[in-house]
């Protein structure tokens, strides 16, 4: 099982539709249906941020299209989780930048924004909301060019592809006046904008804990990229602590995307983003790795104030 992938954040203001632009990808990509089997925890990660009244973790969501497996990766937007944002950041090698026709770039757009170009990334736009814009949805996209040139953004990133559309109509569109009925323009624009993921399979094991999650029945879970090597459920690994210990530990379980859930997985090659269990020490920035060649990643400096589960 080892499709195509590309690794995708989805960034936005809040309020300018990120939910719905997701839900629409999901609905029109089809592959996953809402009868499948919810195999383990997303209850619990969704019960703890209804308990604290704000989306704290990242979300994950996979779909299929046209035989590639597309990982999406929800951003906070909130200046708070500035270190999350860079770690989130640091799975993908692409964003989805989605402004609202009408309001153009807001804080949170460029807050994140900045991220991602700091990191290297070459965001496509998407202008949302057309349906109810009052001004040519053109403007949001000069102005987006604008933030882009004030953020410092190098001339590959200022050549950036950019859309128009309506999560809400469920249509994505190249011009504004182009007649469209879906979001294939956007499944496109995604496959051939963002860059397939680098990392080699045969290489010692590598993934970098990235965001942490809490199950009743599996533990702490880590979730994360598998920067290098090939991760297998039952497999000995080592976690690299952020101290130089090296922990060596099995893996419980392994799971992949598809659709909101999780979905237990055999094996999973460099460039996908899993989620695993076994590993009850590791903390947000340490190493996954080989226990016969534990080589840890640089950490990620993580500058928000400590968001720990308890
Ligand atoms: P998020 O905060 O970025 O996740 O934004 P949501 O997806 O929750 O959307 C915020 C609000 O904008 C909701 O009331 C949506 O129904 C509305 N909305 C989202 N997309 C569109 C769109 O394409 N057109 C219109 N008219 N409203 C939209």
């Amino acid at each position: 099982m080892s499709l195509p992938i590309r690794n995708v954040a989805i960034i936005a203001h809040v309020d300018h539709g990120k939910t719905t632009l997701v839900d629409e990808l999901l609905k029109q990509s089809g592959t996953f249906r809402e009868n499948e089997e919810v195999p383990d925890c997303v209850m619990d990660s969704n019960d703890l941020e209804r308990e604290r009244g704000i989306t704290i973790l990242s979300k994950n969501t996979a779909v299929r299209h046209h035989g590639t497996l597309i990982n999406i990766v929800d951003t906070p937007g909130h200046a708070d989780f500035g270190g999350e944002v860079e770690r989130v950041l640091g799975m993908v090698d692409g964003c989805l930048l989605i402004v609202d026709a009408n309001e153009g770039p807001m804080p949170q757009t460029r807050f994140v924004l900045k991220k991602a170009l700091e990191k290297g990334l070459r965001p496509i736009i998407f202008v949302n909301k057309i349906d109810r814009a009052r001004q040519d949805p053109n403007i949001a996209v000069d102005k987006v060019l604008d933030l882009f040139i004030e953020l410092g953004a190098d001339d590959d990133q200022c050549d950036f592809p950019y859309l128009f559309g309506s999560g809400l109509g469920g249509y994505a569109k190249e011009t504004p006046e182009d007649e469209s009925d879906n979001m294939e323009p956007l499944f496109s624009a995604i496959l051939r904008h963002v860059p397939p993921p680098v990392g080699d399979p045969e290489k010692p094991l590598q993934l970098q804990v990235t965001t942490l999650d809490y199950s009743d029945y599996l533990g702490r879970i880590v979730i994360g990229r598998v920067h290098n090597g090939t991760i297998r459920a039952g497999q000995q690994a080592a976690l690299v602590k952020d101290d130089g210990k090296i922990v060596k530990t099995k893996i419980t379980k392994l799971m992949g995307f598809e659709g909101l859930k999780r979905v237990e997985i055999e094996e999973a090659a460099a460039g996908n983003l899993i989620a695993v269990s076994g590993f009850g020490d590791a903390n947000i920035g340490e190493t996954i790795t080989d226990p016969n060649d534990p080589q840890a990643l640089p950490l990620i400096k993580v500058d928000e104030p400590t968001l720990q589960m308890t």
